[in-house]
């Protein structure tokens, strides 16, 4: 029987924190990247403690989850606290190579929510969450090959990531334009120019639209990766080709499932 690890389910370079820096700012970071856990690392990578957002939750009086809307002096309490402060100290991990049923048992027995995965130098690899490890126990069940293809989604993420960021920036640059040009004053005889401006307006507004239509289909494939579904096919668990997910982000069927879906 082929022995399924770590390595095959967990979701790899994971974001991490610093020590040093604010518990508010490692609050926006699991808020924005929809994570319930952030691996803190040294300055060499060197896994030293994993900040939760229940461990925010016990440090301030007041409600945290990943939906709260903190006001300003909630989050001036965070900003006081550093994220060493905060995490569990010395967590326990996983190598990419332990065994995924031993994995399992650690998350279980040690009541925690994720694994750090780390190689022989304690350096941080990967993480393995408690839905990662669910996934896994699904795809198990259904008697389905591990069907993650970690490294190849790992490299498509890379790619998301990189293309959200440069979307959001283009969006905003986009709707700095707009307002820029709204907010002139028109003044008498200025109508050519206010015709230019809603002209030039006209033609930003459906490259926004576009651009605003992949950030949302990049975030909905984004969400299903934390949830370790990107790329596996809704309807047959099967895998969606990469070329596929790079082109639909959000896709949740497989080429031959999306035709019979339609047909
Ligand atoms: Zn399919």
């Amino acid at each position: 029987m082929v022995v399924v690890q770590v390595r095959d389910w967990m979701t790899y370079k994971p974001i991490a924190g610093d020590e040093d820096a604010a518990a508010v700012e490692a609050f926006d970071t699991m808020v924005e990247r929809g994570i319930r856990h952030l691996p803190v690392v040294d300055p060499g990578n060197h896994v030293i403690g994993v900040l939760s957002i229940d461990d925010l939750r016990a440090a301030v009086p007041f409600e945290v989850t990943r939906e709260t809307r903190l006001d300003s002096s909630e989050r001036d309490q965070l900003r006081g606290i550093r994220v060493s402060d905060a995490m569990t100290w010395a967590p326990v991990t996983a190598h990419p190579e332990t065994a995924l049923d031993h994995a399992a048992r650690l998350l279980a027995d040690n009541r925690i929510g994720c694994l750090p995965v780390v190689d022989t130098r304690g350096q941080l690899v990967g993480i393995l969450s408690e839905t990662d490890a669910l996934s896994a126990l699904d795809a198990i069940l259904r008697n389905v090959a591990p069907a993650k293809p970690a490294d190849d989604v790992d490299n498509l993420l890379d790619e998301l990531w990189a293309e959200r960021g440069r979307l959001v920036e283009q969006i905003a640059k986009w709707q700095q334009t707009e307002r820029a040009l709204l907010d002139e004053a028109p003044e008498p005889g200025d109508l050519a120019d206010r015709a230019a401006d809603l002209g030039a307006i006209a033609a930003i507004e459906p490259l926004s639209a576009r651009a605003q239509r992949r950030l949302r289909a990049i975030d909905l494939a984004l969400e299903r990766a934390e949830q370790g579904r990107l790329g596996i096919c809704e309807r047959c668990q099967g895998r969606i080709p990469r070329t596929r997910l790079r082109a639909i982000p959000e896709s949740t069927l497989c080429v031959r499932c999306a035709r019979t879906a339609v047909a």
